[in-house]
């Protein structure tokens, strides 16, 4: 199928960008990578009358240090991203994720903030913000607000961005030395959307856990963290009963979904699956 009929504006700074909202408002839509708007156009699950392009504005595809966290601009797309040597070493988790993102060429146009803004359930990104407790920069006319992760996922594709806000940057504490990590997911073919999968962070010291942060994706109607598996455990070791009251524990905090992909309890079955094996690998 082929997308309704759109206008389309290249906006050269924030300041037209913002302006194109307020005179556009519910009929406008950012474009930034298109890899997802594209197709949510042709498969006609959105109809807006102009597109405002933002791939112009400088400056938003930087990655930069900043003291004790790594400052993503939004427009940094996926391979940029993957590329990085900062990102490599200051938030690996973020690496590890990346190669999982579809492939190769949508990889090279899909940018990190449209993946946030974007806020697919299955999506990696979304989830490794969680897990890094990283926070997004979203910027309107009135100013700028920075937001926890955990507070801008609100349902299914549904965030907590306001019409006339952009977001500008995806901000990421950057690892501290007793911390150690986890990527897996499971899908059907390399590059399709996963069918479950974790990103993980937290301290292991003396092969104690703390501040285990466990976010999983395609295991609800957003990225979610599973608070109690977390609970669980915080200050233990890795030892086959925890692992055992963590696999448990998973159905309080995840609800995933029947699809084509399967029935929800086969994904909490795979839930319980890479949780002991992420676990196992953070512990090693
Ligand atoms: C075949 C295929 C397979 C894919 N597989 C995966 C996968 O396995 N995992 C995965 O995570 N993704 C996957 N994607 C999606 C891809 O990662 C996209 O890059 C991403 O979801 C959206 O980024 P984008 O820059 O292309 O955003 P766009 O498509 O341009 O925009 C997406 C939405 O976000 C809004 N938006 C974009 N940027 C901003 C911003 N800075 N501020 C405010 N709103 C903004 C747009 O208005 C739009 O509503 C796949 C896409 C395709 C086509």
């Amino acid at each position: 199928m082929k997308s309704p009929p759109f206008s389309y504006i290249r906006a050269e700074s924030l300041e037209q960008a913002f302006d194109l909202i307020d005179q556009y408002g519910e009929e406008a839509r950012i474009l930034a990578g298109g890899q997802s708007l594209m197709a949510t156009l042709n498969m006609r699950l959105s109809t807006p009358k102009i597109l405002i392009d933002i791939n112009k504005i400088g400056g938003m595809d930087q990655i930069k240090l900043d003291n004790d966290k790594i400052v993503v601009g939004a427009l940094a797309r996926h391979t940029k991203v993957a590329n990085s040597s900062d990102i490599k070493k200051y938030a690996p988790l973020v690496s590890k994720a990346l190669p999982h993102i579809a492939h190769q060429a949508i990889r090279n146009r899909g940018t990190f903030g449209g993946s946030i803004a974007f806020a697919d359930p299955a999506a990696e990104l979304p989830a490794v913000s969680l897990a890094l407790e990283a926070s997004f920069v979203l910027q309107s006319r009135n100013g700028i607000r920075t937001l926890p992760a955990k507070d801008f996922f609100l349902g299914l594709f549904d965030t907590a961005l306001k019409k006339d806000e952009i977001i500008i940057a995806i901000e990421i504490p950057i690892i501290k030395d007793d911390e150690n990590y986890s990527f897996m997911e499971l899908s059907r073919r390399q590059g399709d959307y996963a069918i479950i999968g974790i990103a993980a962070q937290g301290n292991i010291k003396s092969g104690i856990f703390s501040n285990m942060r466990l976010a999983y994706f395609g295991a609800g109607d957003r990225p979610l963290i599973a608070q109690n598996a977390i609970n669980i455990l915080e200050g233990e070791r890795h030892t086959a009963e925890v692992i055992k009251a963590v696999e448990e524990s998973l159905s309080l905090d995840l609800d995933p979904m029947d699809d084509l992909n399967g029935p929800a309890s086969m994904k909490m079955h795979l839930a319980r699956v890479i949780t002991s094996r992420t676990l196992a690998e953070i512990s090693a």
